[in-house]
C-alpha cells in the first residue's frame, strides 16, 4: 500500500467525538474538563484505552503527558510529535479540547492499519494543563525544561492544591523535571486546532496555516494617589489614583488601536484601595496585556504603553509601579512543516490562508525546541471558550485529512531539522 491510499474514517472519528465530548459534558452542550479533574482523568484513561486498541505503545512520562506512539523500525529515528489537549476551560466548548484528540489518534490509527512505514515514530501527545487551570501549558513546559523553578512551590501563592492535585493524578512534583526530553530526539511538532476567532469561518476558508503566534507580555501597574476625605478636599489638593488609572486605560486603548493596529491591548483586571465611596482612591492595581505577532513590534508596543502611563501620572500628580509579569515570546512555525500543509491542501483540493494565532497554544512553547506546525480549522462565529463553541463536523473531516496528508509529506520530503523562534 502506498501512502496515497492512506484513508481515515471520518465514521470512526465521529463515535470518538461523541464518546470523548460525553466526558465531561454540561447541560448547555459544552465541556468541563478542568486540568486534573475526575473528569480530565478520565478522558485520559479513555484515550489510553483508544491507543492501546489500535496497538499503539502508551507511554505517560512525568508530568502527566499521555501519549500513544506508532514505532518506526529506522534505525535512529527521530519522533513527530503530534500535540493536543483533553482539558478544558471553565464550561468551555466541545471542540477546543476534543478535536486535536481524536484527529491525531486517527492519523496515526489510518497509517498503522495502512502499514506505511514511516522514517519517524509518531506519537500522539496529550499535554496536561493546558489552559492554565493551574500553570498555564504545564505539560509542554516540562517535556522541553522551560517550567520556572517556582512553578509549584513560589512562595507569593499558595500551591498546596496543584501540588495535590499532582500527586492525585501520580505526578509527583519533584520528578517533573524528569519529563524534559533531548530536543535532538525530535523531528518536529503538529498540531490541529479550532481557530478560535473568526477569520476562516467569515471568509469561507477551509484550513489556516499558521504562520506565527503572537507574543504576549503582561504587566501590573499600580497607580498611587493619596487617601483624603471625598467631601471636604479641594479639587486642586486631589491626587486620585483611580481617576489617573482610568484614564491611562481609555488612552492605552486608543493607543494600541492606532499605533498597533495589528497588536490587542486588553485590562480586565482593577482594584481599587482603600475602596470606599467617601475615600478618594489612594491606590489603583491594573494589569494589562499586549499581544503582536512581530517581536520588535511588541517591544514598542511595550515601551509605548509604558510611557503613556508615566506621562499620565505626571498629569494627574501621581506615581506608578511597573512591574513585568509574564512574557511569552512571539513564536515563528518552521517553514518546511508550513509548506508540507499547503502542499496537503493543494492535494487534497482544499481552501486554505495564512493565519497569525492570537492565542497561545502548547506550539508556542515547542517552537523553541523543534519545528513546529498548526492547521486550524474554522469556528462558527469565532466564538470559544464557551459551551456556544462550535466547528462544522465537515470541517472536522477535513482538518483531519488535512493532517494525515501533512504528516505524509513530511515523512516523503527532506526530514527538517530547525526551527525559528523568538
Ligand atoms: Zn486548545
Amino acid at each position: 500500500m502506498t501512502t496515497a491510499d492512506v484513508q481515515i474514517n471520518p465514521n470512526r472519528l465521529l463515535e470518538d467525538f461523541n464518546e470523548l465530548t460525553e466526558i465531561g459534558a454540561t447541560a448547555a452542550g459544552g465541556v468541563n474538563r478542568l486540568a486534573l479533574s475526575n473528569e480530565d482523568l478520565e478522558a485520559r484513561a479513555w484515550l489510553a484505552d483508544r491507543f492501546i486498541d489500535a496497538g499503539l505503545v502508551v507511554r505517560d512520562d512525568d508530568a502527566g503527558n499521555l501519549s500513544g506512539v506508532l514505532p518506526s523500525t529506522l534505525p535512529g529515528a527521530r519522533t513527530l510529535l503530534l500535540g493536543c489537549h483533553l482539558d478544558s476551560v471553565p464550561d468551555g466548548g466541545r471542540y477546543d479540547s476534543s478535536v486535536g484528540a481524536v484527529a491525531a489518534l486517527e492519523c496515526a490509527r489510518a497509517i498503522s492499519e495502512a502499514r506505511i512505514e514511516l522514517p519517524f515514530h509518531l506519537e500522539v501527545i496529550d499535554f496536561t494543563d493546558e489552559e492554565g487551570c493551574w500553570q498555564s501549558l504545564f505539560g509542554s513546559r516540562a517535556l522541553t525544561g522551560t517550567l520556572t523553578e517556582t512553578y509549584t512551590s513560589d512562595k507569593n501563592a499558595d500551591f498546596g492544591p496543584f501540588r495535590a492535585a499532582l500527586f492525585r493524578a501520580g505526578i509527583r512534583p519533584s520528578d517533573i523535571h524528569k519529563a524534559r526530553r533531548a530536543p535532538q530526539t525530535l523531528m518536529g511538532y503538529l498540531e490541529l486546532h479550532i481557530e478560535q476567532g473568526h477569520r476562516l469561518d467569515q471568509s469561507g476558508v477551509d484550513i489556516g496555516i499558521v504562520t506565527d503566534i503572537v507574543g504576549r507580555t503582561t504587566y501590573d501597574l499600580t497607580f498611587y494617589g493619596e487617601a483624603s476625605h471625598s467631601g471636604t478636599t479641594a479639587p486642586e489638593q486631589r491626587r486620585d489614583a483611580l481617576l489617573g488609572a482610568a484614564a491611562y486605560i481609555c488612552a492605552a486603548h486608543q493607543l494600541a488601536r492606532e499605533e498597533f493596529p495589528a497588536g490587542t491591548f486588553n485590562c480586565g483586571d482593577l482594584q481599587v484601595l482603600p475602596g470606599a465611596y467617601n475615600i478618594i482612591p489612594a491606590e489603583a492595581r491594573l494589569t494589562m496585556e499586549c499581544r503582536h505577532a512581530d517581536k520588535d513590534r511588541l517591544a514598542d508596543m511595550e515601551t509605548a504603553l509604558i510611557r503613556l502611563a508615566q506621562e499620565l501620572v505626571a498629569a494627574h500628580n501621581l506615581s506608578v509601579n511597573v512591574k513585568r509579569v509574564i512574557h511569552m515570546p512571539t513564536a515563528h512555525m518552521a517553514e518546511p512543516f508550513v509548506e508540507a500543509i499547503a502542499n496537503a491542501c493543494r492535494r487534497l483540493d482544499v481552501s486554505c490562508m495564512p493565519l497569525v494565532s492570537y492565542a497561545g497554544h502548547n506550539a508556542q512553547i515547542l517552537c523553541d525546541f523543534t519545528a513546529t506546525g498548526m492547521i486550524f480549522i474554522p469556528s462558527v462565529g469565532g466564538i470559544s471558550h464557551s459551551p456556544k463553541e462550535l466547528t462544522e463536523w465537515r470541517h472536522v473531516v477535513i482538518g483531519t485529512e488535512v493532517l494525515l496528508s501533512s504528516i505524509l509529506q513530511l515523512a516523503t520530503s527532506t526530514t527538517p531539522s530547525s526551527c525559528t523562534s523568538e
